[in-house]
């Protein structure tokens, strides 16, 4: 069954934010654009791993799907697991790779040579990243108490118009690196290769409730990441018809100047905007100015309207815009 369903990535959610308000002509915006588009790759590329995956048999496997991990209780470091398979008798790892065009795994340098349109690329060998993430994996049970079980490790190449090539002198690390497809019967091969039930019913169910509890998403700074001002990001709540194109607040509906659309709850959109570029914890006169409103009352009422309640008295009270998690 699957413990943990993968979701948009915050990281992606952000992003999206960013493009829809930079300025158009801000000289990062292409920058932004292809970091956004490498990073929406690898996202459907995990995606289609899910289908894969999704054919197991439901009471047996316990799937997690994008975990990030702490490496020990007070870290600031974090493991990264793209997807995780528990089973009674031994887990898998699987690092996904979606990466178009021809592939060389070459072992002895630690790197992927990836050849697209004649340019070549080095991307880390993700045999060795995947090992590594195993002994992050590894420790974590250990200092949890759960009893010690084969972990296996697996790198899936999700792209099924790459074309795979292994250095000889990748030896049998090499059976490691699978298609999307062949995961299935991958996982059913390992599977033959362990008779010994370790974990039992109530370690199943303690493990995946403790990574549901540590899991915590990576939440990076965007505008800092890309060295963009506050002044940058164009405010307003948006028309969701036109692009760019601020809202007329009028009688408890919003008005588009350019399309004449109206539409009741456009501001949702905005608030939640604001937490991914700026801050989840806002006052009342940091909205004010985004979503260009006078009114001290209105606002508060939006934000009654989305179920959100103040922290504090008054001016300084804060209101916190959930995000996930
Ligand atoms: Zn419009």
């Amino acid at each position: 069954m699957i413990k943990k369903t993968r979701t948009k990535p915050l990281k992606l959610l952000k992003f999206e934010a960013l493009l829809e308000r930079i300025l158009p002509s801000h000289n990062q915006k292409q920058l932004i654009e292809s970091s956004y588009r490498k990073y929406l790759a690898g996202f459907r590329g995990e995606l289609s791993l899910d289908y894969f995956l999704s054919e197991l048999p439901h009471d047996d496997y316990h799937i997690f799907h994008d975990l990030r991990i702490p490496r020990n209780d007070n870290s600031q470091l974090y493991f990264q697991l793209d997807a995780v398979i528990i089973h009674s008798k031994f887990c898998i790892i699987i690092e996904v790779k979606n990466l178009i065009g021809n592939l060389y795994f070459d072992h002895q340098y630690d790197q992927i040579v990836r050849t697209r349109e004649g340019i070549d690329e080095t991307f880390p060998d993700p045999v060795n990243q995947v090992e590594i993430q195993k002994n992050h994996f590894s420790n974590w049970l250990l200092r949890h108490k759960f009893p010690r079980i084969p972990i296996h490790t697996l790198v899936v190449i999700t792209n099924p118009k790459s074309y795979i090539r292994i250095s000889p002198k990748y030896g049998k690390n090499a059976k490691k690196i699978i298609r999307g497809r062949t995961l299935p019967n991958k996982i059913k091969e390992i599977e033959k290769l362990e008779s010994e039930v370790i974990l039992q019913k109530r370690d199943l169910k303690r493990i995946s409730s403790m990574l549901l509890k540590v899991h915590t998403s990576h939440n990076p700074d965007i505008l800092k990441l890309f060295n963009i001002h506050r002044n940058e990001i164009l405010t307003g709540v948006f028309c969701p018809n036109c692009t760019q194109v601020a809202l007329i607040r009028i009688k408890r509906n919003w008005l588009c100047a350019s399309c004449s659309n109206t539409c009741l709850n456009a501001h949702k959109k905005a608030i939640i905007d604001y937490a991914l570029l700026f801050s989840p914890v806002v006052k009342n006169k940091d909205l004010r100015s985004f979503l260009h409103m006078e009114s001290q009352s209105s606002v508060k009422k939006l934000l009654y309207s989305m179920k959100l309640k103040p922290t504090g008295e008054r001016k300084a009270a804060t209101y916190t815009i959930p995000l996930p998690k």
